[in-house]
C-alpha cells in the first residue's frame, strides 16, 4: 500500500528509550522468526520487533506509528493459520509474548484477568487447582496465546458443548491504533448497555486495537469425563451418527470426526495407531455425576449402533483416553508431514447440510485431481477440510484453491460461514465480499473509526 512509512534511526531510537534497548531488534533472526505464522504463504519481513510488558509501553508504539503512518502487526503465539499476524507492508512488529502474567484468579465470581501473551495450556493449568478452566482448547493449545484467541474467537474441540472464546470474553484492555487506552465491558454475565465493544473486537483480527489484558468467564472443571471413539465403513453412517447424536438431545463436550485418509496419516505420523475404517468419531462426555456420564455414554453407544458403527473403543484409563486425544492433536501435524503447503478449510455449514457438504468436498478433490481428507469438529457443522498439494503455487495447489474457493462459496450458499474459527488472515479475503455482501462496506468504515491511518494490521482481513 503507498504511503506507508519506515522506521528511521530515530524511531528506532525512540523505541528503544520507552521499551529499553532489549525488547527492541532489528536482528534478521528475530525479523525471520516474526515473520510467518501457521499458514503457508508468501514470506515478509518487518523492519524492527518489540517486546512490550504494558499497555502504556504498547500506547507509546502505536503513537508513533501513527505519527509516522508506520504498519504495526500484533503477534500472540504465531500459530494462526490463516496469516493474520504476518506482517505484508513491513513495519513494526508487537510481539505479546512478555505479557505472559496471569494477574488475578477469582473463584467466587468464576473470573480471571490475564495479559494477552499467556499460552492458553499454561492459563488452564494455572487454574486446575481452583478446579477451573477456560474452555475454547483449539488444537493448538499448546502454543496460542489468550490475545491471540481472543482476536481469532478460537474455538476447538470443545465448543459443541462450551462454545466459543467470543462467550467468554467479559471485558477488555485495548490500545486503539492512534494510542488510546480503553477499557470496554464489564465484569458480569449479561449487561444490557449499548453496543457490545467486547463482540465486535472478539474475532477483529488484530485491526481494531491491541488487547493488554482481558477478564474471561471461567467454567468449574466436570467432574467425571468419559471418551467414545467409533469406527465407521462408510462417510455416510459417521455423519448420520453425529445428527442422530445431537438430535436425541444429549450433550457431548466433544464431536469429532476423521475420515480414512487423516486416521492413515497419523497412524503413519504420530505414536498412535488407529484401526482403520472410512471414518472415525470421537466423543466426550462431562457431567457431575459419574452416573449421568455413565448414562450418556450408554445412550450415545445404543444411538452409533443403530448408525452402523463397526467398532466402539471405551477407554478404561485415564491413560487410555489421552492416547485417543493425542492422536486427535497429532491431525495437523500429520497433514503438514504429508504435504509441503496443505490448504486448510475452516467452512461451518447448519448441521442438516453436513453430509452434503463433506461429500461436496470428496467431489471437488476429484473433479479438481487434488488428494483432499475430512475432519474437524463436525458436532457444530465446522468442517476442515484438507487439500494435499505438493507445495505452494504449484499446479495442485492452485487447482485445491480453487477447489476450496468452491466448496466455500458452497458452504455459503446452504447459510454457512467462509471460517469458523481459523479466520480471514491474508488467506481468505476475498470471500469476504461473498459472506458479507454490502455490509463490508460497514465494517470498512468501523475499521476506518478505529484505524484512520490503516496502521494496524494493514492486509489482514478488511
Ligand atoms: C496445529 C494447529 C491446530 C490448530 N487448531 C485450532 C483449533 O482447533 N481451533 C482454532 O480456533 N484454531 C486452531 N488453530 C489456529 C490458531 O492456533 C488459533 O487461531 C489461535 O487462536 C491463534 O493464536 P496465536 O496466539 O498463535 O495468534 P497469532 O497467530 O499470533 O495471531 C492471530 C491473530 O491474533 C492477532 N493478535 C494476537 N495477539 C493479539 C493481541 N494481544 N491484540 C490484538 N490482536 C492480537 C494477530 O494480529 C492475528 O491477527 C490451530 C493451529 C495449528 C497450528
Amino acid at each position: 500500500m503507498e504511503g506507508y512509512g519506515t522506521p528511521s534511526s530515530s524511531d528506532l531510537e525512540r523505541l528503544r528509550r520507552v521499551l529499553g534497548p532489549e525488547d527492541v531488534s532489528t536482528d534478521r533472526y528475530d525479523l525471520l522468526t516474526n515473520a510467518l505464522d501457521a499458514y503457508p504463504g508468501e514470506l515478509h519481513l518487518p523492519d524492527v520487533v518489540v517486546w512490550p510488558e504494558t499497555a502504556e509501553e504498547v500506547s507509546e508504539v502505536l503513537r508513533l506509528a501513527n505519527d509516522r503512518r508506520i504498519p504495526v502487526y500484533v503477534r500472540g503465539g504465531g500459530t494462526g493459520l490463516a496469516g493474520a499476524c504476518v506482517p505484508v507492508y513491513g513495519g513494526i512488529v508487537i510481539n505479546t509474548m512478555k505479557m505472559n502474567r496471569v494477574i488475578e484468579v477469582r473463584p467466587l465470581d468464576l473470573q480471571v484477568d490475564v495479559q494477552p501473551g499467556v499460552i492458553y495450556d499454561q492459563l488452564n493449568a494455572h487454574l486446575a487447582p481452583h478446579g477451573l478452566f477456560f474452555p475454547p482448547d483449539p488444537g493448538s493449545s499448546r502454543s496460542c496465546t489468550i490475545g491471540g484467541m481472543i482476536a481469532n474467537n478460537a474455538s476447538g474441540l470443545r465448543a459443541v458443548r462450551y462454545g466459543v472464546t467470543r462467550d467468554y470474553v467479559l471485558s477488555l484492555r485495548l490500545v486503539t491504533p492512534t494510542g488510546k487506552v480503553l477499557r470496554v465491558g464489564a465484569n458480569v454475565f449479561k449487561s444490557s448497555v449499548g453496543y457490545d465493544l467486547v463482540r465486535l473486537l472478539v474475532g477483529s483480527e488484530g485491526t481494531l486495537g491491541v488487547i493488554t489484558d482481558a477478564t474471561l468467564k471461567l467454567r468449574k472443571l466436570p467432574k467425571h469425563r468419559s471418551t467414545v471413539a467409533a469406527y465407521f465403513d462408510s462417510i455416510e453412517g459417521g455423519v448420520s451418527a453425529i445428527n442422530a447424536v445431537r438430535q436425541e438431545g444429549l450433550d457431548p463436550a466433544a464431536i469429532e470426526f476423521l475420515d480414512r485418509l487423516h486416521v492413515e496419516l497419523i497412524s503413519k505420523h504420530s505414536s498412535v495407531l488407529l484401526p482403520t475404517h472410512e471414518c472415525m468419531l470421537i466423543l466426550e462426555f462431562h457431567g457431575y455425576s459419574r452416573r449421568g456420564v455413565e448414562e450418556e455414554v450408554r445412550a450415545a453407544t445404543d444411538i452409533l449402533k443403530g448408525s452402523g458403527v463397526v467398532q466402539i473403543e471405551l477407554p478404561h484409563s485415564a491413560d487410555e483416553e489421552q492416547r485417543i486425544w493425542e492422536a486427535r492433536k497429532a491431525l495437523y501435524p500429520s497433514v503438514m508431514r504429508a504435504s509441503k503447503a496443505p490448504i486448510t478449510g475452516d467452512i461451518i455449514v447448519p448441521l442438516s447440510k453436513l453430509l452434503d457438504t463433506v461429500m461436496k468436498s470428496y467431489e471437488l478433490g476429484e473433479r479438481y485431481g487434488v488428494t483432499v481428507g475430512v475432519a474437524g469438529h463436525l458436532g457444530d457443522g465446522n468442517i476442515h477440510t484438507n487439500w494435499l498439494t505438493d507445495g505452494r503455487d504449484t499446479d495442485s495447489w492452485m487447482r485445491a484453491a480453487k477447489a476450496n474457493a468452491e466448496l466455500v462459496d458452497y458452504a455459503i450458499s446452504v447459510g454457512g460461514a467462509a471460517s469458523a474459527e481459523h479466520g480471514i488472515g491474508i488467506e481468505k479475503k476475498d470471500f469476504m465480499s461473498t459472506q458479507h455482501g454490502e455490509s463490508l462496506d460497514l465494517m470498512r468504515k468501523i475499521k476506518e473509526l478505529f484505524d484512520p491511518q490503516g496502521i494496524l494490521n494493514p492486509g489482514v482481513l478488511i
